[in-house]
């Protein structure tokens, strides 16, 4: 625990971490040797992990990378957390990230951006870039992040590093600051799929704080006769079922996936990957989604809509920022708000607030919730009927430049075009490295190879991908 302290505050020029407790640490990593001497350690016990800041924590602060929070401290931890400290896990601090998770490069986190260890000058991604960078800079073995629409797997690509969305429902949302609550889904970083699976075994289960936690995760009926689903045992049953476990295994490809707006050199290490797949005996098969472009129109009206309501909480009277100087309540809200939150959590406010007024509604929310059933029945057509996981990219590009699209702010939400619609649909999807291309300035960056599988299907794709890797 003190050597990774010291090799954090040794590349605080990152900017990852946005609290570190020396103390904190140290505590939770004498409760990690006190199990191994009591002889209940599991696979996780002194491993060094760290939170993104939307995990809420007892001790470490709790920002969600927001001004609006700088100060918050939680009364409890979040699920997540919890149940990875009893695991044995030694939490290294809390992780910058974009505000409320609203963002795809770090740059929106009010605390300054996080960098790409690869390249300084390049984002790391987001909204849990700090998440990706801390596993590739090597300074945790594993990091907790969150993914409404990419935000675990598209950092996780940037970074070169692997990271898991599960399905919706299999990790307990509790203590998680919301941000579109129908989308949102925790799931680890670490350097490899199978470090993962130890992971997402630990991190998932049915949480009854938690109203949409799925009871139908598959598994054993654990002690108090809820289904866990048991990751390393799906993951290694995989691996164990034939001599070769990607024999017959149909990856299908969605021709939407390789069109206008890839980079050609991403496009051509996501294409070695698969037929690395296929050399190792998987079988490719050409699928169709055809609503994929509409998944961009309808999680940018459905996301903000969700998070309008969410953050509505943020009103300076019950916690968080509170303007200094006001008239009167409605002025003292106002004022809290304009200063405690950032220029894109307001653009996504007001477009949520739009599209859930009066009259609107019908027009963009409805329609939006339409498009959606659309873009889940496309999956479940391919998933059904003609492939057993899907993959292709991740981003449609390596990590860009810090500052590059501050003129537009819409370039960023185009760029999610691959990652969106398994929120929508609520399926898991995984990120793992599939080599380099050169970036902006010149120096080689990771691309990642996206893989998405059927509803409660993680344990066969991290075991897929461990094929791989
Ligand atoms: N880039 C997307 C957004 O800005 C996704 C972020 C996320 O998954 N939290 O909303």
């Amino acid at each position: 625990a003190q050597e990774s302290l010291a090799n954090i505050k040794a590349h605080s020029h990152l900017n990852a971490f946005l609290h570190i407790d020396d103390q904190l640490t140290l505590t939770q990593a004498r409760m990690a040797d006190d199990m191994i001497r009591a002889g209940t350690a599991t696979a996780l016990t002194g491993i060094p992990i760290a939170h993104k800041d939307v995990f809420v924590t007892q001790g470490w602060r709790s920002t969600a990378g927001s001004k609006m929070l700088a100060q918050y401290k939680s009364p409890f931890d979040a699920t997540v957390v919890d149940k990875l400290l009893k695991a044995g896990c030694v939490s290294l601090g809390k992780l910058n990230c974009d505000e409320f998770a609203m963002g795809s490069s770090n740059e929106h986190s009010a605390f300054g951006p996080t960098l790409n260890p690869w390249d300084h000058t390049a984002v790391p991604g987001g909204s849990s870039g700090a998440s990706a960078a801390v596993v590739a800079a090597r300074l945790v073995l594993a990091s907790t992040g969150t993914d409404t629409g990419g935000s675990v797997r598209q950092p996780a690509a940037l970074c070169g590093v692997s990271g898991i969305k599960p399905t919706y429902g299999c990790v307990s949302r509790y203590g998680m600051i919301a941000y579109g609550s129908s989308l949102d889904q925790a799931g680890p970083l670490a350097a490899s799929s199978n470090d993962l699976v130890d992971m997402l075994d630990c991190m998932s289960g049915f949480d009854e704080r938690d109203a949409t936690s799925a009871v139908s995760c598959r598994g054993e009926p654990n002690a108090s006769g809820r289904i866990k689903a048991d990751y390393r045992k799906a993951s290694n049953a995989f691996a164990a079922s034939t001599v070769n476990p990607l024999q017959g295994l149909r990856i299908g490809v969605p021709r939407e996936y390789f069109g206008e707006g890839l980079d050609n050199e991403v496009a051509a290490r996501v294409e070695a990957a698969i037929c690395q797949f296929e050399a190792l005996g998987a079988t490719r098969v050409s699928i169709s989604l055809p609503n994929t472009r509409l998944s961009i129109p309808a999680y940018y009206v459905l996301a903000p809509a969700e998070a309008s309501s969410n953050l509505s909480r943020y009103d300076g009277v019950r916690y968080g920022h509170r303007s200094e100087s006001y008239t009167d309540l409605a002025d003292m809200t106002s004022k809290s708000r304009t200063e405690g939150f950032g220029a894109e959590v307001q653009r996504r406010i007001l477009v949520g607030t739009y599209v859930l007024s009066h009259g609107y509604y019908d027009a963009y929310y409805l329609q939006a919730q339409r498009l959606r059933r659309l873009i889940a029945q496309d999956f479940q057509t391919a998933l059904k009927t003609q492939c057993d996981v899907i993959m292709g990219p991740v981003a449609p590009t390596v990590a860009k430049q810090i500052g590059a699209n501050q003129e537009d702010p819409t370039a960023d939400w185009l760029a999610d075009i691959y990652t969106l619609s398994v929120n929508l649909a609520g399926l898991p999807g995984m990120s793992i490295p599939c080599g380099f291309a050169p970036g902006a300035s010149g120096k080689p960056l990771p691309v990642g190879l996206q893989i998405i599988g059927d509803y409660f299907d993680e344990g066969r794709l991290l075991a897929i991908a461990h094929q791989y890797q």
